[in-house]
């Protein structure tokens, strides 16, 4: 480009992973990608960015996508054909179905990632203009028992507080949440109060995460007790005369009849101990940390959610809030973080199939007031199927065709096989996706749909604090790529509703969802977008962030409700809610003695469709692991870096072994990445038990009964290659993007010289350089074509297997020079070539290598004095725990002589001697 050319604007956008909601900048550079920078005027991170939007820029290129309609011939083949043609037949088709079984027969299965746009159009179509509600989200997997919980205790489905709370709170309690990696620049914030003004952390979860390290009262609960705890705190605060009783009775009811049940659940500290497996002395400090600080915010996500009883688990979390007036005031609230960018804008349509549209229920008269606002000829009356019912129906035959749009079920689902199986059977099957390849579009569509992505379209999102913000577009759809909303309004037009979904732009359904928040709407509805109803196409451009409700202009700078009640109930009052005894869906057994929790890791989102493409992203953990208990490892038979079979009742995974005693005993805990494209046995969505919640109908994907066992390879290595390749059967493997291509960590039985053969088939036409020594079971082979570095497979035997670390930089440049030819064909260990380790902090790309040794030479003896030597932990700060942990591990080794670990941690062997495993979390791959 034109060093003297003028730069383009950078368009305000928003990050499109987890709820925070962060603001970006993004420059487009003219070459089909960006620069990004997080938007210091955007009030959800003024100007943060985690390690996974600060890379945003890295997955901006075109490799994989879809870019034109596809659909599938009697042979099986799929091949390109018009937009007119694939619209015809999804429109035609699901006409067909509807007319032969009727509309229960159809389903769309949506998402988190869509805008609230995209989401509006969908459901529209099935709610009001097909005449079923089968149309839900795979947020039903994320938040479903939040909203439950919000509705049965609000009246409506409303996060009451904002994110200032958060800098403004005294105690901060997080319940099931890893907010560190999950949501780290909300992190950042909370971090930012303890720091400044002495906030107290809670940190409630059955794993040591990143989160508990930078806690001041850990408290590691057992699997599926978080209600009790809430249950007994209740009590604690009644017997303590610590409840609000004057907003209780304003405010409220149903808090004997809570705290009737609450008392029998957990009546005491020894109660709440026995249920929890927490100490009384523990439960004691939380406990009257909670009483004695106006100002808490209880934080909670996907621990709370994800189980058999997370509507409970909710309700009782609001209960103690409820009682205590501990709502709607700065500092103070029930939290619920989203985990998703839009699930806040796809439950403000009513894009779940338990809500027909804009807050309203199925009752008569709302059905009958959305219907006239929509003038819709077939509108849904009843509740209809949530994700994994509707899955089952489609196995059962009952529903014969679905579409499903920006989400990978068939990766992502509880009980992930059966429910792919069940998609082979459905007559009409549709996805709208970016990618050409992901387990969804492996499962067999009849109709692909090419969507566009993140950065390519209009519309608006809302975070977890009820901000609406922009997302924008900055590059041009690729191919014939087109938005969501237009794809199903064309669909919809092919129905027969040709004026009802006349829109023109992302503005034009905009404006109808903001109006029909307005309809009718004399105050007894939350969601009130009144103040936008007729928003033009010149303001909808510029829209700045803007917090609902918004019923006459703006509202007021961070809205809280019901500090003075005001509920959404027929009588405006909260209701507390008894909750059941606590249990988890399914007992352990001899067979499964274990419990698999599941969740994310730092720098990845849901199945790597997009950040799976960026090499700085892939640098922290690359691996697809199980993190066990050291003495579970040691009854098990695993070793810390081996492989292990993770087995179900539904499906088997082997994954790497991390022994870590930040993880609880009798608990495994396994990320939820990895899918078929990305690894050989690694979809952690095979092994979730389908229990759902009854209310909610969430799944319980944090305690399915499990069992694990050893594995062992012969030999181990990897491969970097510029495209995906093929590896034989029975490789182990893992793919990740690396700058320049893709690396596989692989593992194998097969013999050193046998991966000669895989070599040459792998690299064709290119120069081989090998190194064979078969008694030691080494090969290496190393690939050149024009003066390029083109591949290379390195492999040797378990225990001194090949790391890539010193090679990468090598694939990533343009031409080898002779001497870093004769070091990669010398078979010596590459001494040459500095070895920073694995990344631990993304945004600078500094190593653990690297950060070990500046600690070691005392040249840093703080993760601040870190920062300043390599910068690490001075961007987005996720990686501050990890930095910590290894200053701390330092010190713990060095004033003992090195002869005594601190008591989390355990010590394993590996090939160069003596090597220090931190016992917690933050090390799994290294
Ligand atoms: S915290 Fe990270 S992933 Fe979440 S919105 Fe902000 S930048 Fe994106």
């Amino acid at each position: 480009m034109n060093a003297h050319a003028p730069r383009s604007p950078a368009v305000r956008t928003t990050c499109p992973y987890c709820g925070v909601g962060c603001g970006v900048l993004a420059r487009p550079d003219g070459r089909g990608g960006a620069t990004i920078v997080g938007d210091p005027e955007h009030p959800a991170n003024f100007g943060r960015l985690c390690s996974k939007g600060a890379a945003l820029g890295e997955t901006l290129a075109l490799d994989g996508r879809l870019l034109h309609p596809m659909m599938r011939s009697s042979d099986g083949t799929l091949a390109r054909v018009t937009w007119d043609i694939a619209l015809d037949a999804v429109a035609h088709g699901f006409e067909r179905t509807i007319g032969r079984y009727g509309p229960d027969a159809v389903a769309f299965y949506l998402s988190g990632q869509l805008l609230t746009e995209d989401y509006y159009v969908a459901n529209k179509l099935m709610k009001g203009f097909i005449g079923s509600a089968n149309v839900d989200s795979n947020s039903r997997l994320c938040m479903a028992s939040a909203v439950a919980g919000h509705r049965r205790a609000f009246g409506a489905d409303i996060v009451p507080g904002v994110y200032a709370d958060i800098d403004q709170a005294d105690l901060i309690v997080l319940v099931g949440s890893n907010a560190a990696w999950c949501h780290p620049v909300l992190f950042q914030r909370m971090l930012a109060n303890k720091h400044a003004r002495g906030a107290k952390l809670v940190v409630i979860d059955p794993r040591r995460t990143a989160t508990a390290e930078e806690s001041d009262l850990f408290l590691p609960i057992a699997p599926g007790a978080d209600g009790a705890l809430f249950c007994a705190l209740l009590v604690h605060l009644a017997d303590r005369q610590a409840l609000d009783r004057s907003y209780v009775d304003a405010h409220t009811v149903g808090l004997d009849e809570a705290l009737a049940r609450s008392r029998d659940i957990a009546p005491d500290l020894e109660a709440a101990a026995r249920a929890t497996g927490l100490g009384t002395a523990d439960i004691a400090q939380f406990f009257d940390l909670f009483r004695t600080s106006p100002r808490v915010v209880t934080c909670f996500s996907q621990g709370v959610n994800q189980s058999a009883q997370g509507t409970d688990k909710v309700n009782a979390i609001i209960n103690c809030h409820l009682a205590t007036g501990r709502i709607g005031k700065p500092g103070a609230g029930p939290f619920s973080l989203t985990g998703q960018p839009n699930a806040m804008g796809g439950r403000e349509v009513g894009g779940l199939a338990n809500q027909l549209a804009a807050h309203m229920g199925f009752s008569d008269g709302e059905v009958e007031r959305v219907g006239r606002f929509w003038k819709a000829p077939r509108m849904a009356r009843a509740e209809g199927l949530k994700a994994v019912q509707m899955f089952e129906a489609i196995a059962a035959g009952r529903i014969k065709a679905l579409w499903v749009m920006a989400t990978n079920p068939a990766a992502s689902l509880p009980n992930a096989g059966a429910m792919r199986d069940a998609l082979k059977a459905l007559d009409l099957f549709v996805v709208s996706e970016t990618t050409c390849s992901n387990d969804t579009v492996r499962a067999g569509p009849h109709v692909l749909l090419p969507a566009a992505a993140w950065g390519e379209k209009e519309g608006t999102v809302t975070n977890s604090e009820r901000r609406i913000s922009r997302q924008r577009a900055f590059l041009p759809p690729p191919g014939e790529a087109r938005p969501d909303w237009w794809i199903m309004a064309e669909v919809a037009r092919r129905m027969g509703h040709a004026t009802a979904f006349a829109y023109r732009s992302a503005a034009d359904v905009f404006r109808e969802h903001a109006q029909l928040s307005a309809f009718e709407n004399s105050g007894a509805r939350s969601l009130d977008l009144s103040g936008l109803a007729a928003i033009s196409d010149d303001e909808f451009a510029t829209l700045d962030p803007v917090q609902w409700p918004l019923c006459h202009g703006a509202a007021p700078r961070d809205f809280r409700f019901f500090a003075a009640g005001g509920f959404f109930t027929a009588d405006r009052k909260a209701r507390l809610i008894a909750p059941d005894k606590p249990a988890l869906a399914a007992a352990t057994c001899e067979e499964f003695p274990l419990r698999l929790n599941t969740g994310r890791i730092r720098d990845q989102w849901h199945t790597m469709t997009r950040t799976g493409t960026s090499p700085r992203l892939a640098e922290h953990l690359p691996e697809p692991f199980v993190e066990v208990h050291p003495a579970d490892a040691a009854s098990n038979g695993l070793r810390d870096g081996a492989f292990a079979t993770v087995s179900t009742r539904h499906g088997t995974c082997i994954l790497k072994v991390v022994v870590s005693a930040g993880q609880r005993r009798g608990s495994l805990f396994a990320p939820i990445h990895w899918s078929d494209e990305t690894a050989s046995s690694a979809r952690i969505g095979d092994l979730v038990a389908p229990a759902t919640d009854p209310i909610s109908g969430q799944p319980e994907a944090k305690a399915t009964p499990a069992t694990i066992a050893p594995v062992e390879f012969a030999l181990g290595g990897f491969a970097l290659t510029r495209r995906p390749i093929r590896l034989p059967s029975g490789t182990w493997w893992s793919r990740v993007a690396v700058a320049g291509g893709v690396g596989y960590v692989l593992a194998s039985d097969d013999a050193a010289g046998a991966w000669r053969e895989v070599a040459r088939a792998l690299f064709g036409d290119a120069a081989l350089a090998e190194y064979v020594d078969e008694p030691r079971h080494f090969y290496r082979a190393a690939a050149f074509a024009g003066g390029r570095f083109h591949g290379c497979v390195f492999v040797g035997p378990r225990g001194a297997a090949p790391r890539w670390h010193a090679l990468k930089p090598l694939f990533a440049g343009d031409l080898v020079d002779e001497q870093q030819r004769r070091v990669l064909l010398s078979g010596r260990r590459f001494d040459e070539i500095p070895d920073c380790g694995p990344t631990v902090c993304a945004c600078f790309g500094v190593g653990l290598a690297t950060i070990r040794a500046a600690v070691a030479a005392r040249r840093a003896t703080s993760a601040e004095e870190l920062g300043e030597l390599l910068r690490a932990g001075t961007n987005c700060g996720s990686c501050l725990p990890e930095l910590r942990k290894i200053v701390e591990e330092r010190v713990a080794v060095s004033g003992s002589n090195g002869s005594l670990l601190s008591p989390v941690s355990v010590r394993s062997l590996s090939s160069g001697g003596a090597e220090l495993v931190i016992g917690r979390r933050f090390t799994p791959t290294r």
